[in-house]
């Protein structure tokens, strides 16, 4: 990393506000890192732009954990310098070694003005005060730094945010580069995540999506140690943590929904809260694979569990409960028995949602070296038998809601809804479900507000989607 003290004399402040171009790729934690870089960046005085050319300097927050995300992080940069010049590249690609062991972004645009790793809003902020200083303000230099205390700016919409709980991981998957870039797990204070959690909610956002790299170990890096949250000692632990955001989004009537999570035992203590409504009835499960010699091959965290007994007992203690997962298929040394254990859980485990990536080397990953490398059309024709399989089982699960009533949280309502709308159920997180679409209103006094709670009766399915009417 590019530290202040090898970079370049600084230049004169201006006398307006200095414009910043600012680019975010990447997951929902990249896009945490991100708002909390905007939201020093306005605390601060400076002002952004949406083009690059408007801006006095550009910022990119970087993915690289696949190829194709390296290379659309590498071209945004490319695109950046061409026709701004001074940009500042932070990010997991940041973090990233080249071929020969130096930074990646530095070899590839070696005219970056300077290159952090994520989780870097200081280091970002040097950066960015080196090489675009901010003219005095007799008001703003007064007001004190809010990074990670205020809500700060959010790239969500204003409904729903995102609440990062942990940096980094533990585990070393074999097919993961993310502890070589993000670290080990270094969780929040248990205080620090409720109070934001309050803010958010306070501030009107009616769901939070809980994110980490693993929302199971939360509070191992700490032994679980006791924090203070509303005068009162909290364990900084998952099912301690889940039960004071279920407390804190009842008084909001907000939802809560938890990603990355682990099949540990102790979630099954989370199960309770989950048929009482307390967090939503949703569990975004990474699975990656089924069969317990892959699962060990990929160096899987609860590799030892019992998945499928694990899952059925929690569909028992919460029959709502909707699954999501993602699977990676043609891993190295997979036999067909071994995929065909794969599709067969899939159908066994009901997944209601399920993604898969044909498996795909990533530099620097160790499952680079295992033996097997399966050809790229037999991981491709893998990938396309699963989701032949996964979409069978997500559409009937689909169908079994028509008649159903749901509670909708509403994402887009042109005309006040009188053209119908686009929203989503407990069984859709942004970005990654499906979504439910409603039909233009009979009745012109029924409306819809993006933001708000609707309730919806479901007549149909729409290939992810599901259709209702307002009722
Ligand atoms: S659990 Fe595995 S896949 Fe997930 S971040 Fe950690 S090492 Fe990577």
């Amino acid at each position: 990393m590019q530290t202040v003290s090898d970079a370049i004399s600084r230049p004169p402040a201006l006398d307006r506000a200095p414009k910043i171009g600012f680019v975010s790729l990447g997951c929902p934690k990249a896009l945490t890192d991100s708002e909390l870089i905007l939201t020093q960046l306005r605390a601060e005085g400076y002002e952004t732009s949406k083009t690059f050319a408007g801006a006095d300097l550009v910022i990119v927050n970087t993915c690289g954990f696949i190829d194709d995300a390296v290379k659309e992080s590498l071209d945004t940069i490319g695109e950046a310098l061409a026709e701004n010049g001074k940009v500042i590249v932070t990010g997991c690609l940041g973090a990233k070694a080249g071929d020969d062991g130096g930074n990646l972004v530095r070899k590839m645009h070696p005219s970056v003005l300077a290159v952090t790793g994520p989780h870097a809003t200081n280091e970002v902020m040097d950066a960015v005060h080196l090489h675009s200083p901010k003219p005095h303000d007799p008001f703003f230099d007064l007001v004190p730094a809010v990074s990670g205390q205020g809500i700060g700016v959010k790239l969500t919409p204003r409904h729903y945010a995102y609440l990062k709980i942990s940096e980094g991981c533990n585990h070393r998957c074999s097919f993961c580069i993310i502890p070589s870039m993000r670290g080990d797990l270094v969780s929040r204070p248990i205080g620090d995540v409720l109070g934001e959690a309050q803010r958010l909610f306070e501030a009107g956002v009616k769901e939070l999506l809980v994110i980490s790299q693993d929302t199971s170990a939360y509070g191992v890096d700490v032994k679980f140690r006791t924090g203070f949250w509303d005068g009162r000692p909290v364990k900084t632990h998952m099912t301690d943590l889940c039960e004071k955001l279920a407390e804190l989004a009842a008084k909001h009537g907000a939802w809560v929904r938890l990603h990355y999570v682990y099949p540990y035992p102790h979630v099954d203590q989370i199960l309770p809260l989950m048929a009482s409504g307390g967090i939503l009835p949703y569990l975004d499960v990474p699975f990656q694979h089924s069969h317990p010699d892959v699962l060990k091959r990929m160096k899987r965290p609860a590799n030892g569990e019992k998945n499928l007994e694990r899952l059925l007992r929690w569909r028992e203690a919460s029959p709502e409960l909707v699954i999501r997962s993602t699977f990676i298929a043609g891993f190295p040394g997979e036999t067909e028995a071994e995929f065909e254990h794969l599709l067969g859980f899939m159908r066994e485990a009901q997944i209601d949602r399920a993604g898969c990536f044909a498996y795909s080397a990533v530099d620097g990953a160790t499952a680079n070296d295992l033996p097997g490398m399966l050809p790229i059309e037999v991981r491709e024709e893998r990938r396309a038998r699963f989701m032949a399989v996964a979409e069978e089982v997500s559409a009937a699960k689909l169908r079994q809601r028509i008649g159903a009533t749901m509670q909708v949280l509403v994402d887009s309502a042109p005309a006040l809804g009188r053209r119908g709308g686009v929203a989503r159920s407990y069984a859709d997180a942004p970005e990654i479900d499906g979504s439910v679409k409603i039909l233009p209103p009979e009745k012109a006094s029924k409306t819809l507000k993006v933001g708000e709670f609707a309730r919806v009766k479901i007549v149909g399915t729409q290939g992810h989607d599901l259709v209702g009417t307002l009722v």
